[in-house]
């Protein structure tokens, strides 16, 4: 039986001394189950050869691996082979569109990436725009941060390479209707690719179904290790490699193999099962029951309905997102405000603009997202927590 590993020591100055976090960050990175460290660890202590060498060692590392990218390309519903293993879905998102892009040689390019996608995805294409690469048209969302599949359709021109559209928002779980956006993509034969680093085992995704050209996982959202990321990428795509040398990954991504982290990775994988997506719609929507009736003019940034299961981002009037996850961290919560890409950027939330927000309330978002290990005594805890800072306030 694996445990969680979710009460940590808190190293901080100002959290209590002696306790544990508790961890309502889980969109930006997750806990590893203990199933996982242990998987880890002994693949480095058993395995720790190249991959590539053709000594029984390397044979064995390879054969770990090659278990893995079964394991993922099961769940994740696309062909062992499909799928190539990278170091994060940052790198993953980069090959998608720079990998697509400088494969195609047409004289002009065009590129559609949504509005609230990962800067992974978004400043990858401003980044191609930028040096003349492809064209790019940035799609809106509504209020509730959906993508309208009629306006991908608007957007589409004889020269668009790809679309690319997430999953599941990182920073409000919104989901996109991926399926109606394929058939759009595919009756003008263009590529779709999709960032599924969040919504991946929470949410359907039906990559061979809705024909999804590339997608992109990253290890360390669903409970596995960091470093490990993968881009499934559909038989018979030419995709130009951002990383040249050995020729790993069918020449698609060159560099030795983290067998010990790929390992993790199929292991975190095989560990979601349904009931965990239960426990977690029903922790979610009992914390937003909570919120809603304790909490007057609060605000929910998203979807009303039909949100990812572990995100809930919401705006408590009086306060910046930032203050209350610090007032929160020290009594020992830790949540977000808004992403962890954005606490390191002094900019308002884009997902929050995109969706019609103003800068002020962009700032006032408040994101807690919830992880496998995740029980309702956490949420008593937030409860309470949340009761004694705006009591306090009044
Ligand atoms: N895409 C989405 C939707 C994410 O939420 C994140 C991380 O926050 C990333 C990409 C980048 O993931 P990684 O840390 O594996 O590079």
């Amino acid at each position: 039986m694996s445990t969680a590993l979710h009460a940590i020591p808190v190293p901080q100055q100002g959290a209590r001394k002696g306790s544990g976090w508790i961890y309502l960050d889980a969109a930006a990175s997750t806990v590893m189950d203990t199933s996982v460290v242990a998987r880890v660890q002994q693949v480095s202590a058993d395995l720790n050869a190249n991959p590539s060498s053709v000594h029984s060692g390397g044979v064995g590392a390879s054969m770990v691996i090659e278990e893995a990218r079964q394991a993922i390309a099961r769940r994740l519903g696309c062909e062992p082979d499909e799928l190539v293993f990278t170091s994060c879905a940052t790198e993953s998102n980069n090959l998608a569109l720079k990998g697509l892009v400088l494969a195609d040689p047409r004289p002009s390019r065009h590129l559609v990436v949504s509005a609230i996608e990962h800067p992974s995805v978004l400043d990858t294409a401003r980044w191609l725009e930028e040096r003349g690469l492809a064209e790019l048209t940035v799609l809106p969302v509504d209020r509730e941060a959906r993508v309208d599949p009629e306006e991908v359709a608007r957007s589409l021109r004889p020269e668009t390479v790809l679309v690319s559209v997430m999953h599941a928002n990182n920073e409000v779980g919104s989901i996109q209707p991926l399926e109606a956006i394929a058939e759009v993509c595919h009756a003008a034969g263009v590529l779709l690719h999709v960032d599924a680093c969040q919504g991946f085992l929470k949410a359907p995704l039906d990559v061979a179904g809705w024909g999804l050209d590339l997608v992109t996982l990253s290890s360390h959202k669903v409970h596995g290790p960091k470093g490990v990321g993968a881009l499934a990428i559909r038989r018979g795509l030419t995709v130009t490699p951002l990383l040249h040398g050995g020729g790993h990954e069918s020449g698609l991504r060159s560099g030795t193999l983290n067998a010990p982290g790929i390992a993790g990775f199929a292991e975190a994988v095989s560990r979601y099962t349904p009931e965990d997506i239960a426990r977690m719609s029903s922790l979610r929507s009992g914390l937003l029951d909570w919120l809603q009736e304790r909490v007057p003019g609060l605000r929910v940034n998203g979807p009303t309905h039909g949100s990812l299961c572990s995100i809930l981002n919401v705006s408590i009037p009086g306060w910046t997102g930032k203050d209350l996850a610090k007032a929160l961290d020290r009594r020992g919560l830790l949540v977000s405000a808004s992403s962890a890409c954005h606490a390191t950027r002094l900019t308002p939330s884009h997902v929050l603009l995109a969706m019609g927000c103003s800068r002020d309330e962009a700032d006032e978002a408040l994101r807690i997202s919830l992880g496998r290990f995740t029980t309702e005594a956490h949420l008593v805890a937030l409860r309470q927590a949340l009761t004694e800072i705006l009591g306090d306030s009044r």
